[in-house]
C-alpha cells in the first residue's frame, strides 16, 4: 500500500475513521476505499487495484482470493 499510495500526515486522524484497535495498516486502506488517497508516480487511482481486504494488490476486494 504506502509504496503507491501518498498517506496524509494528519492519517491518525478520526476523519479517517481512526479508533483504537485499528493498526495504522488498516487505517490506510480504509481511506484507500473512501477515496481519500492519492496514488504517487504515473498509477491512476481510478485503474490501480488494491484490495481493501488483504491489502494485495491486481485485485479488488470482490475478487479477494481470501474471501472466496
Ligand atoms: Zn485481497
Amino acid at each position: 500500500m504506502r509504496e503507491n499510495f501518498l498517506v496524509p500526515r494528519d492519517i491518525e486522524d478520526p476523519k479517517f475513521g481512526a479508533y483504537s484497535g485499528t493498526s495504522f495498516e488498516e487505517r490506510v486502506l480504509r481511506a484507500y476505499s473512501l477515496g481519500m488517497l492519492e496514488t504517487k508516480g504515473d498509477d491512476d487511482k481510478a485503474s490501480l487495484k488494491v484490495c481493501t481486504y488483504c491489502g494485495g494488490k491486481q485485485h479488488v476486494r470482490d475478487d479477494c482470493p481470501e474471501l472466496l
